[in-house]
């Protein structure tokens, strides 16, 4: 793939960077990534992540937007209460870039539909408000050995991290957070609140290291870290790094 002059002008800040380049930028061109939650970690990232020039987007969320969302979830208006997050965050991608595809997917994911949604995607971000969908992402993309960035945020407190469950010897999400977590929504932001600064900076970060991921084997900048959870303190600030390893009783993982 060569990308056009047009293209090449709008991607020179990434092309110049030894660490990207024109190899890693065509690699993006040629990604698809699906995300799960186009709220306040999805919005940033789905930005950063189109601004990016990934190729093909696809975009889950069953919210209507609301106005207690513009406070953090940067792509929709108030011209946009009401409608279904999926749309309105796919028109806001079509209007940022004609040449990128995007598709919307106003669809809630459970255990059941979870892998037919998201099949086909090079990589799945999930940025989700809820353990239950996180568990059931997680276990579809083992089952279709699709790398997952996983990105959390509760008050001030972020997680995120690239986790490759399917490969031999790496964790999965759910080697992280057991099985305790499937049957309900435990980690609404509804009542702690959460800052719309905060989920912007988690956000962000999840598209930088979902990019490692999609450029592994690129670009310099492709090293996944797969099973490093980046943890970030918004109040201190400050971030610190720790190991997830495989868990061999696994439910998710354990088996394949
Ligand atoms: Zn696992």
């Amino acid at each position: 793939m060569i990308l056009p002059p047009e293209r090449l002008a709008r991607f020179a800040r990434h092309i110049v960077l030894p660490e990207l380049g024109g190899a890693g930028q065509v690699a993006l061109a040629q990604a698809h990534v699906a995300l799960v939650g186009c709220g306040g970690i999805g919005s940033p990232a789905l930005q950063y992540l189109a601004a990016a020039g990934v190729g093909t987007l696809t975009l889950i969320d069953d919210d209507i937007v609301e106005a207690s969302n513009l406070q953090r979830q940067t792509v929709f208006t108030e011209a946009d209460l009401g409608r279904p997050k999926a749309e309105a965050a796919a028109q806001w991608v079509r209007r940022f870039d004609s040449v990128l595809t995007v598709h919307a997917q106003p669809a809630r994911i459970t255990a059941a539909n979870a892998a037919g949604l998201l099949a086909g995607a090079a990589l799945v971000l999930d940025g989700c408000d809820n353990f239950a969908t996180r568990l059931a992402v997680s276990d579809a993309c083992v089952k279709l050995g699709t790398p997952l960035t996983s990105a959390a945020v509760g008050r001030f407190q972020g997680q995120v991290a690239n986790f490759a469950g399917h490969l031999p010897d790496e964790a999965c999400y759910r080697c992280f957070v057991g099985d305790a977590f499937d049957a309900a929504d435990c980690d609404t932001c509804a009542a702690d609140g959460v800052l719309g600064a905060m989920v912007g900076m988690v956000g962000t970060f999840a598209a930088l290291t979902a990019i490692r991921a999609l450029t592994a084997s690129k670009a310099a900048l492709g090293d996944p870290q797969w099973g490093k959870l980046h943890l970030l303190d918004g109040l201190a600030p400050s971030l610190r790094t720790i190991r997830i390893t495989r868990d061999a009783a696994c439910k998710g993982c354990g088996q394949a």
